[in-house]
């Protein structure tokens, strides 16, 4: 536990080591002793922010991303908006303010001074993103707009219509652009990190597969840092990126790096139904619709049932027979509960059979009342292109009149039922962003740091962005600052051949199953498993079996996968393989988690720890700490270190949305 807890790692220059290394002939070129060299792997918001600000700085960056783009990078499909401070709206926001919405939306289980880092560096964040000409809404007297999220009573979030990580993430890649040009970034696209080398204890480089060729490629640097997203995409079906994947992140723990708060995995409330199971992705719709767009389901079984057998559409159902269950149970916050309310609550509506779409698992998002108050104009302002995308999945555009009883005009409504959406938990880091391995940096959704059992909406574009503009570049240098006379080390030491070896006899194990299961097949059930163990609702009994059967699964794919091609030139497929030998781990490790975990909390949702309304039951006597978890080898149970919390500035209570 202590070392968990002992965040300021040392890093001293070690000059026995080093007169060793002279000795050895182990350096590249003792020129170059005053270089300082990173590696970032990614080039998400986190990675992009972090590669460009760093390469501004004068060290010499290495920037790797498994896209043929920076652009394409993941951040890309960022609908809402992005959090800050800034109290443009007068509504009694500020630093103290935010900082206390986030604890509290993460069910006080965040790292409280981390948290307040975040919210002081906010404000700076939007400031950053206009000099670099993010075109941020504004009103019409040309002040930034801002919208509210969940969680909040403010509106604090800055957006770009319903795609602002995209406008972010060009902003970004301007300035990494910039720093390519200026040659302090060289930019390896289509490349993907397999590997962290470990020489001495530090992090000293990595093994990364150029995924055109199929060639491995070693590079070496003083520290490296990866930003390299979430692990969403174990659960098969999400929100996330289909190349979303947790490979960089494992190998970091199975290389040493502690794994943190695993269990948390936020179901987003908004997103499109599932619609058969041929299906491989699922579609956000904004939580910024919660804004104008209201959730309910019918009041009258019968009616829910008609809905169910197609006999009855939402809007013939008038306004007394609507239960505007979020409102009903949630005064305060109405439909701006967080998102694990607002899921947990989707869900007991659903399973009491008020579900209003042919399986059951739907609710509605009626935008009639904002329509008719604020008219079609101002929504589709704020929301077309939202409305055009749903339109384009479903079929239906929620701005269309369908029905007028008793003179009020009613929309078409959304369907809308919770998906896995994004991961709270991550390589654990201490207040530096510095993992449990010397030398290596996690930022970004890839890491556990700010959000604690659940995030708020539009603050994982603040968490990245204050990571990679703010954060790292400062507080690197506590490490750097040691290394200038720890120049980085030759890619021919045994360390990297050991690694490159390891990873080439994967590749080589993967391609000579030659079993008869596609990967797909095998995730897809592995997909499964997680949503009906390790999902919305959890039990010590389901969770035992859900690790029983991926422990299955896990055999089956290690005899019977099949993979097509060679180690050579393009293989997709043998890419996708890599993946889930790694969500296999992922898995499995949230699975432990949630089991030791005996309490409710934020995404982390224990059956037998509710309130008798089905709110979510915390037990800060045993269980108020970071849960970390170290690799002790496949099929091993991992061990469990515990970081305990602490809290000065904020009471830790019950949350409370009602009043
Ligand atoms: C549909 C959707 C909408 C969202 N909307 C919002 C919103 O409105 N507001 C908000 O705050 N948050 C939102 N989020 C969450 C937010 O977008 C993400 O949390 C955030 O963008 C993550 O950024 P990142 O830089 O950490 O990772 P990512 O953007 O996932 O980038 C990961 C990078 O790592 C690279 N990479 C991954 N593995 C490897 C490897 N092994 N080797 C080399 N490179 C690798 C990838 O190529 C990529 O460049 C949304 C998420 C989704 C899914």
């Amino acid at each position: 536990m202590a070392k968990v807890i002992d965040s300021k790692i040392p890093a001293g220059p070690v000059p026995e080591k080093w007169k060793e290394y002279k000795a050895h002939q182990r350096l590249v070129n003792p020129k170059n002793k005053l270089k300082l060299d990173v590696i970032v792997v990614g080039t998400g918001l986190a990675g992009a922010s972090a590669a460009a600000s760093l390469g501004e700085m004068g060290f010499n960056v290495i920037n790797l991303c498994i896209q043929d783009s920076p652009r394409r990078a993941h951040s890309i499909a960022a609908q809402g908006g992005i959090n800050a401070a800034k109290c443009y709206q007068n509504d009694g926001d500020s630093i103290y303010r935010l900082f206390y919405d986030t604890v509290k939306g993460g069910d006080y289980r965040a790292r409280e001074a981390n948290v307040y880092r975040l919210a002081e560096v906010s404000n700076n964040i939007i400031d950053q993103c206009v000099a670099q000409g993010v075109p941020f809404a504004r009103e019409y007297g040309g002040m930034l707009a801002n919208r509210s999220f969940g969680g909040a009573q403010v509106s604090r979030t800055f957006y770009a219509k319903g795609q602002t990580g995209q406008q972010l993430l060009l902003g970004a890649y301007s300035s990494l652009s910039c720093q390519v040009n200026a040659g302090k970034v060289k930019l390896y696209t289509r490349y993907e990190m397999e590997d962290v080398v470990i020489v001495d204890g530090r992090a000293r480089g990595i093994i990364a597969k150029d995924l055109c060729t199929g060639k491995l490629v070693r590079f070496s640097a003083n520290a490296v840092v990866i930003a390299t997203g979430g692990y969403g995409n174990t659960y098969f079906l999400s929100t996330n990126a289909m190349g979303c994947n947790c490979t960089a992140a494992v190998q970091c723990y199975r290389k040493g790096a502690y794994f943190a708060n695993p269990s948390y995995v936020q179901i987003h409330p908004t997103c499109i139904p599932v619609h058969g199971d041929k299906q491989s992705k699922l579609t956000l719709m904004s939580e910024s619709l919660r804004n104008d767009g209201r959730i309910w389901v019918p009041k009258k079984i019968e009616d829910a049932k008609a809905l169910q057998a197609g006999t009855k559409q939402g809007w013939e159902i008038p306004e007394e027979d609507r239960d505007y269950y979020l409102e009903r149970r949630y005064p305060a916050f109405g439909n701006l509960v967080p998102r694990d309310v607002a899921s947990r609550a989707a869900k007991e509506r659903c399973d009491k059979g008020f579900g209003v779409n042919n399986t059951g698992l739907a609710v509605f998002l009626d935008f009639s009342e904002s329509i008719n108050r604020l008219g079609i104009d101002v929504i589709m302002q704020r929301y077309g292109n939202l409305f055009e995308m749903y339109e384009e999945i479903t079929d239906v555009f929620p701005g269309d009149v369908a029905n007028e009883i008793n003179g009020v005009k009613y929309y078409k409504p959304m369907m809308i039922y919770p998906a896995i959406h994004y991961t709270m938990g991550g390589i654990w880091v201490d207040y530096e962003l510095q993992t449990s391995i010397p030398g290596l940096f996690a930022i970004g959704e890839c890491n556990f740091s700010d959000h604690g059992a659940n995030r708020l909406g539009a603050s994982a574009l603040m968490q990245g962005l204050a990571d990679g503009y703010f954060v790292l570049p400062y507080t690197i240098q506590n490490y750097l600052a040691d290394q200038a006379v720890w120049p980085k080390v030759s890619t021919d030491l045994p360390e990297f051949a050991e690694a490159e070896k390891a990873v080439d006899a994967e590749l080589d194990r993967l391609l000579n199953i030659k079993g008869k299961r596609s990967v797909d097949s095998i995730h897809k059930e592995l997909g499964h498993i997680m949503w009906e163990y390790v999902g919305m609702g959890r039990t010590a009994e389901g969770l035992k079996t859900g690790l029983k059967k991926m422990h299955e699964l896990e055999k089956e794919f290690d005899s019977n996968l099949f993979v097509p091609g060679t180690k050579e030139g393009l293989n997709i497929e043998l890419d996708k393989a890599i993946h889930l030998r790694d969500f296999f781990t992922m898995g499995q490790l949230v699975a432990f988690d949630a089991l030791s975990r005996n309490e409710s909390c934020g995404g982390h949702f224990r059956e037998e720890y509710q309130t008798e309304e089905g709110e979510a039951k915390r037990d800060d006597e045993n269980y108020f700490y970071v849960g970390c978890w170290e690799y002790k080898g496949k099929g091993n149970e991992p061990e469990l270190i515990k970081e305990p919390l602490e809290y000065e500035a904020i009471k830790v209570q019950t949350r409370n949305y009602k009043n």
